[in-house]
C-alpha cells in the first residue's frame, strides 16, 4: 500500500515536471570564453517588424543560431521598468521596479547584495565592459555595474561606477561626473571618437561621448563603440571577457508622446533608426564572434515599449507610450543549447544560463557579494526543507508543488514559503518543486 502511494506520488510529480517545467540545465562549453549580452531596451517582436516594414532586413532576425523569447515581469509589477528588467539580466534575480541590483527583500542592501554577472566575471579575472547609447548612469548600464535603491540616484551611480574595477564604461555625457573625478580613480577619460579610437588594450576607460550614438549615421556609432570595446577587452585568451552593449533609444524613442497621434512618422522613423543602429552593432559583434569561435552573443530586451501591433492595413503602429509586459525576442549567436528553440524563458534565468555555459557553478552565480547563496531565509528556514523536519525529501517537493498549483497556501515571508521558493523569485512554481525533488533524489543517491 505504502509503496503504491509513493509510486503514484512519484508518477504525479514526474508528469507534473515533464509537463510544466522548462529545463535550466545548460552544459558548460569549454570552447566558450567570452560572453556578450546585447540589450535593445524596449525592443519587442513588433519593433523588428516595424523596421522590416521600413525596408530593413535585420541581421539579428536572419542570422541567429537560436531564437526564443524572454518573459520580462519583475517581482513587483507584471510590467517591468528598465532598472528591474536589467537587474534580472545582470544579477539573475527578479527585483522591485526602479531598483538597481538590490534584492527585493533587502532593497537598501543592508544585509547582502546580489553580484552582477559583470562583477563575477571581473572577480574571475575576465575583462569587463559596459557600452550604451544612454548616459553611463542610466538604468541598464547601472544594473551591470553598481547597486542602488533607486535608479535616479545618478550621482551615486556615477560615483560608484568610478570606484569599480571594470575595464570600460561608455555612454553619453552625464553632467554629474567630472573628468578630474574620473581620472583621479585611475580611468582614462574619453569624450570623443578620436580619443576612443586611440585607447590601447590594457587601459581602463570611462567614456562620455556627445552626439546621438544610437543613430546609424552619427559621427560615432554603437557599432564602432562595440568593435573598439571588443578590441580592448579581447586581450587574454585564457580568461576571456564579458561585455554588455545596450541600444537604449529603442525604448527612449518609443516613449515619445507623439505615438498615439495619427501623424507620427517621425517617431516611427526614430525608432527604426534606433533598431537599425543596434542591429548594425549586432552584425559587427557577431562577425567578431564567428571569427573568434570562443564567443557567445545573446541579444534580447528588458521589456517592450509602445505596444506596437498592426492596424487593419497591416501597418505597425504604436498603441501606448509606455512599457508593456509582452514577451521580447531572444537571439543567440554561437550556441544552440542555451534554451529550447522557440521557447520563452524567464528573464532572470538568462544570465544564469550564460554563467553555466561558462562553467560557473551554482555556488558562483547567482550569489551575494558576501559569498552566500542568495536565499531569503530566516533562521528557521532552510532551502527545500518545506515541512521543517530537517531533511529535504520528496514530501517537501510535493508540498512545494501543491503550493505552486494552489492546493497549499504559505504566508509570504514565512519559513515554509521561503524554504519552498528555491530560486528566490518571490513565487512558488513547479520549478521550485523540481529543484527540491532534485535535492531529495541527490540526498538519497
Ligand atoms: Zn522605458
Amino acid at each position: 500500500m505504502k509503496t503504491k502511494r509513493i509510486l503514484s506520488l512519484l508518477l504525479t510529480l514526474i508528469m507534473a515536471f515533464a509537463l510544466c517545467v522548462p529545463a535550466l540545465a545548460v552544459d558548460a562549453d569549454p570552447e566558450i570564453r567570452n560572453v556578450i549580452i546585447m540589450i535593445g531596451d524596449g525592443m519587442g517582436e513588433n519593433h523588428l517588424k516595424l523596421a522590416e516594414q521600413y525596408g530593413h532586413t535585420l541581421f539579428m532576425n536572419t542570422e541567429y543560431d537560436l531564437r526564443g523569447q524572454s518573459m520580462t515581469s519583475s517581482i513587483s509589477h507584471i510590467t517591468t521598468d528598465s532598472a528591474a528588467g536589467g537587474t534580472a539580466l545582470a544579477c539573475g534575480m527578479r527585483v522591485i521596479n526602479q531598483t538597481v541590483g538590490v534584492l527585493g527583500y533587502d532593497p537598501f542592501g543592508l544585509v547582502r547584495l546580489p553580484m552582477s554577472i559583470t562583477e563575477v566575471a571581473a572577480e574571475k579575472g575576465m575583462r569587463t565592459g559596459v557600452v550604451t547609447t544612454d548616459k553611463t548612469t542610466g538604468a541598464t548600464p547601472a544594473d551591470f555595474t553598481v547597486h542602488v535603491l533607486y535608479r535616479k540616484q545618478y550621482e551615486k551611480i556615477g560615483q560608484a561606477q568610478i570606484e569599480t574595477n571594470f575595464d570600460l564604461i561608455w555612454g553619453t555625457k552625464e553632467s554629474t561626473l567630472a573628468r578630474e573625478d574620473v581620472e583621479a580613480h585611475g580611468w582614462t577619460y574619453v569624450s570623443n571618437r578620436d580619443e576612443m579610437l586611440a585607447l590601447e588594450p590594457g587601459s581602463r576607460s570611462y567614456g562620455q561621448f556627445s552626439g546621438q550614438l544610437w543613430r546609424p549615421n552619427n559621427s560615432l556609432t554603437l557599432a564602432e563603440m562595440s568593435t573598439k570595446a571588443i578590441e580592448l577587452l579581447n586581450t587574454d585568451n585564457d580568461k576571456g571577457f564579458f561585455l554588455m552593449i545596450e541600444g537604449a533609444h529603442i525604448d527612449k524613442n518609443s516613449h515619445t508622446s507623439d505615438g498615439l497621434k495619427m501623424d507620427y512618422d517621425e517617431k516611427r522613423e526614430s525608432v527604426v533608426d534606433a533598431v537599425v543602429g543596434f542591429d548594425n552593432a549586432i552584425r559587427d559583434v557577431v562577425e567578431f564572434a564567428r571569427e573568434d569561435g570562443h564567443t557567445v552573443v545573446l541579444v534580447t530586451a528588458d521589456h517592450e515599449t509602445g505596444w506596437i501591433f498592426a492596424d487593419i492595413h497591416g501597418d505597425m503602429r504604436f498603441h501606448s507610450d509606455e512599457h508593456t509586459a509582452h514577451n521580447v525576442p531572444v537571439f543567440v549567436y554561437g550556441n544552440k543549447t542555451l534554451f529550447k528553440a522557440n521557447h520563452a524563458v524567464a528573464n532572470y534565468t538568462i544570465p544564469i544560463r550564460l554563467a553555466r555555459l561558462l562553467g560557473w557553478g551554482k555556488d558562483e552565480f547567482p550569489r551575494a557579494r558576501d559569498g552566500s547563496l542568495i536565499k531569503r531565509l530566516p533562521e528557521d528556514a532552510s532551502p527545500g526543507d518545506v515541512d521543517g523536519d530537517g531533511d529535504v525529501t520528496a514530501a517537501d517537493a510535493r508540498l512545494a508543488l501543491r503550493a505552486a498549483v494552489g492546493l497549499e497556501e504559505f504566508e509570504p515571508g514565512s519559513a515554509e514559503f521561503l524554504s519552498a521558493d528555491m530560486d528566490g523569485d518571490g513565487v512558488i512554481t513547479a520549478a521550485d518543486a523540481r529543484q527540491i525533488l532534485r535535492i531529495a533524489v541527490d540526498a538519497e543517491a
